[in-house]
């Protein structure tokens, strides 16, 4: 690990102030940057503590239905929280899909929209990765790449986004709030990932020095709350991150599907909203013929990046299985996802 100094402000005023300039990293719960660190694949020499940062810790209900969720709340707290899992049980569905019980009571909001990708050769020094050290190749093109991005992926990398957390923000059209050197401003989650083109070491739409603040979802959201799900396929029980998940969020009326979301994870750079699929699943039967044709449209522009190509029929699979759940109806008592064998969270947690 590199020599770095340590910072902890005490306003977001003073952070912002303080990750002015090359070399300045935030350190949240330091669940992945204190991994980076170790491993050599992030330098800062500027740490900026931002645990201590007053407000960032709090989850709202607004008076117009939407939640405002401080960047600093733990991602256990936040599924836990029943106000916000009965409006949004599918990001809870997410959160407690993700990681290790001990990890989700670490890890925060903002932490978690900004990790870095799990690229095996990102994290590798030794590794060519355009990500880490621009221009220098990307040794996952022709290499280990059975994980990698079947989406929106370039020469330059095909990396994937690991988060679950972001996928229903994704579908739910969540907006990221942020504070900079200008002042705050709002910026939707779609936009806030950026895909990897030739610049694959921007990673988020974040200029220098800019804090995220705080995660807002929209009152329009929870329009989907009675039939919504998330679906996360991984290579074994124990916590794992996501070969391919989706979220699915619909409103039916009258034996038709009147409004649809549906974001994909682990198959691009980002959480990969599937607008193809909500067109065509929009004013038509919820049945299964509709979900495998949407799920269909939903890869139509998918291609294999070497040893992936299973991931294409899989994630067709997951997509279409999510939309029969959510169109099913979101469950009284919303099944969590085994976190690991030695899980102490109990299987269910009440949503309503
Ligand atoms: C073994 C293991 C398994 C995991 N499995 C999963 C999984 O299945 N699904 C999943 O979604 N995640 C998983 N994770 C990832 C975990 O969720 C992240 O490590 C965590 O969310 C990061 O949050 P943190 O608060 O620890 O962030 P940190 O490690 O402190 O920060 C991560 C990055 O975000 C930046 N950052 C943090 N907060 C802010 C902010 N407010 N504004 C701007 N930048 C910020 C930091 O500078 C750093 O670059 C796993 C992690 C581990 C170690
Ligand atoms: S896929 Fe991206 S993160 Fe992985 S080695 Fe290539 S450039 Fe680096």
């Amino acid at each position: 690990m590199n020599r770095f100094d340590y910072i902890r402000p005490a306003s977001v005023a003073e952070a912002v102030a303080a990750a002015a300039g090359p070399g300045a990293a935030f350190l949240a719960a330091g669940t992945n940057l204190l991994d980076m660190m170790k491993v050599g694949a992030a330098r800062p020499d500027r740490l900026i503590d931002i645990t201590r940062l007053p407000g960032l810790d709090r989850i709202e209900a607004l008076p117009d239905g939407g939640y405002r969720v401080g960047a600093m709340v733990r991602n256990a707290d936040l599924a836990r929280d029943p106000g916000f899992a009965a409006a949004f049980p599918a990001v809870a569905e997410a959160l407690l899909s993700g990681a290790s019980p001990q990890l989700r009571n670490m890890a925060t909001v903002g932490g978690n929209l900004m990790q870095h990708t799990r690229c095996a050769y990102f994290g590798d020094t030794d590794a060519a990765c355009n990500r880490r050290h621009p221009g220098s190749g990307c040794d996952a093109v022709g290499g280990e790449n059975r994980t990698h991005a079947i989406l929106g992926w370039s020469p330059s990398c095909i990396a994937t986004h690991p988060s679950d957390f972001c996928v229903p923000l994704a579908a739910l059209d969540a907006v990221v709030e942020i504070a900079g050197p200008e002042g705050t401003r709002e910026l939707p989650l779609e936009a806030f990932h950026l895909l990897p083109g030739a610049t694959p070491e921007r990673e988020t739409a974040l200029a220098p020095g800019e804090l995220v603040t705080a995660l807002l979802l929209p009152p329009a959201a929870t329009g989907f709350r009675a039939h919504t799900r998330y679906l996360k396929l991984r290579e074994r029980t124990s916590f794992a991150f996501a070969l391919v998940s989706a979220a699915a969020a619909l409103q039916i009326r009258d034996g038709r599907i009147r409004a649809a979301r549906l974001a994909l994870g682990g198959v691009a750079a980002k959480p990969w909203r599937a607008r193809a699929a909500e067109a065509l699943l929009e004013g038509a039967s919820p049945d299964r013929a509709t979900f495998e044709r949407a799920a269909e449209a939903a890869l139509s522009e998918a291609a294999a990046s070497g040893d992936n190509a299973f991931k294409i029929a899989l994630a067709k699979r997951v997509a279409a299985r999510a939309l029969l759940r959510a169109a099913a109806g979101t469950p009284a008592r919303m099944p969590a996802l085994p976190g690991s064998v030695f899980a102490t969270e109990p299987g269910e947690f009440a949503h309503d």
